[in-house]
């Protein structure tokens, strides 16, 4: 896999001076999910009062020791299975020195040489339906910083350390991705994966999930180029945005008979653009060491175990089993795996149901309502069985289509089942013969001009089955009043 994705250039950038190819590897930070921070009994909770979730640990009071939190520990561990990754017994926690004044204790408590979880491997599918491998370099836990505030007063800078502290996996590719379509689907991938597992709850916007983007170029076939590393990324547009500006960048700087030096690099968004934050020569030297308040982790196989019997079905596991059990194609069953919860939802629906006929519902009107009234679908208005009810409805020949999506509307505005709304306004379909012979009739001795015409010009016969249905209301079944209106029309 690893070669493939070497070897053959699955995306080419064209350009007078010849081809180029992009080359991406991502540095994620993701917030473990968990009640209390990776060294403190201090809430990792987003938001708060500044200063309301700080013990005299995260404060970086003197004297003070961490003490690793299981917790963490587990959720890190079953990532690293989500992620198909070697889990390693074996870990130690470093210090990473800097300054910084949202870092209270002169050094971040990371791993560097003994990772947690060593090489893993994410399977994300493209837009034409073809897979690719990422490979997974490493996992490892460290603590989040603070932050800090430079426009509250124009004197001072505020710090809040709420966020000191909290628990963080960074996750690290091998620099296997070639496009910024595809970085955007292997971040929504990983982010579905850490939502399945619950190990990260993936909100972009409140900083639970952020990139780190490494992006270079070279000529298709060459060795690796020199990279720059785009810091702190935190939404998918603008992943996609910053590997788009810096790849131009670079073949620009190249073509102009410049060099890349290898730099860090920030993404302005009222711009679009990247731009320096300091050179390889400015670069941190961090200074690593063991931490001597902890003691390196040792993980028994049991611990393992026990965590490989809570992981849930994961994505690609779960797209199987949906095309196999449901005969769903892979495009439906990756809409419904993308979040755990359509899945779940599908499932009540297509209980004894056309799976086809559900998706349809689901991703088509279900989700454009839900979209429209910004809602999650666990805030649905709709329940999945409600929906599968309607959708009996649909099947037994009580509804047309067309009713069927009027229903469906008063549902989503009162709750109410489509039973109850179909028998309560009387919106069944008509199929009965005799009723719509009389719709037919009218609608024809009404229009005798038109019946001659109909006569010459058969598709004059659309507009007699449109004025019988909308005389009955949307009511009349569409395909009988065809078939009645050609008998009577003599056709
Ligand atoms: P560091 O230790 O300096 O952070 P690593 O070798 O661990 O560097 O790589 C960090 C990230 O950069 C990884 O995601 C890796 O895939 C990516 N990377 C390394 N070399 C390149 C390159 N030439 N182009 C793009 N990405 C790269
Ligand atoms: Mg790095």
């Amino acid at each position: 896999m690893s070669e493939n994705n070497n070897r053959n250039p699955r995306f080419i950038i064209e350009s007078p001076t010849g081809d180029w190819e992009v080359v991406i590897g991502l540095e994620i930070h993701a917030q473990i999910t968990s009640n209390s921070k990776l060294f403190s009994g201090s809430s990792a909770s987003y938001g708060g009062e500044p200063m309301s979730h700080v013990s005299l640990v995260d404060a970086a009071m003197p004297g003070m020791l961490p003490v690793i939190n299981k917790q963490c520990v587990r959720q890190a561990v079953k990532t690293g299975l989500g992620l198909q990754a070697e889990i390693n017994k074996y870990s130690v926690f470093d210090r990473k020195n800097y300054f910084y004044p949202d870092l209270p204790q002169g050094y971040q408590i990371s791993q560097f040489k003994h990772p947690i979880v060593g090489e893993g491997i994410v399977k994300v599918t493209l837009k034409d339906g073809s897979d690719i491998y990422v490979r997974i370099e490493r996992l490892h836990l460290e603590q989040d910083a603070g932050k800090s505030f430079h426009d509250i007063d124009p004197q001072s800078t505020y710090i809040d350390l709420n966020r000191s502290g909290v628990a963080l996996m960074e996750i690290v590719t091998k620099p296997d991705l070639r496009s910024a379509e595809e970085a955007k689907l292997f971040v929504t991938k990983l982010r579905t994966i850490l939502r399945y597992l619950e190990t990260c709850d993936g909100n972009m916007e409140e900083g639970s999930l952020r990139a780190d983007i490494n992006v270079s170029v070279r000529r298709p076939g060459d060795e690796l180029g020199t990279r720059c590393e785009i810091k702190n990324v935190n939404s998918i547009k603008f992943i996609g945005m910053a590997i788009d500006y810096e790849s131009k960048r670079q073949i620009d700087e190249i073509e102009s008979g410049n060099e890349i030096s290898q730099e860090t690099r920030l993404f302005d968004i009222s711009t679009g653009k990247t731009r320096s934050m300091r050179s390889k020569e400015e670069a941190h030297d961090y200074r690593y060491f063991p931490d001597p308040d902890l003691l390196p982790l040792n993980l028994s196989q049991d611990f393992i175990d026990e965590i490989v019997k809570e992981l849930p079905e994961l994505p690609d596991d779960k797209k199987d089993r949906l095309m196999e059990q449901y005969k769903l194609n892979s495009y439906d069953a990756d809409i419904l795996v993308s979040d755990k919860k359509y899945a779940k939802y599908f499932e009540v629906v297509a209980k004894g149901r056309d799976p086809k006929l559900s998706v349809n519902w689901i991703s088509g009107e279900l989700f454009s309502a839900l979209n429209r009234l910004s809602l999650d679908i666990d805030q649905s208005p709709i329940t999945a069985d409600n929906l599968g009810e309607l959708i009996d409805l649909i099947i037994d020949g009580t509804l047309s289509g067309r009713l069927a999506k009027d229903v469906f509307e008063i549902m989503l505005e009162t709750q109410k089942s489509a039973k109850l709304i179909v028998n309560e306004q009387g919106m069944s379909q008509i199929t009965d013969e005799s009723s719509i012979e009389k719709l037919v009739d009218k609608i024809i001795d009404e229009n005798s001009d038109k019946v001659a015409q109909a006569k010459e010009k058969p598709k004059m016969v659309g507009w007699f089955v449109g004025q019988v249905i909308k005389e009955s209301q949307g009511k009349a079944n569409p395909s009988k009043v065809n078939e009645l209106v050609l008998k009577k029309i003599g056709l």
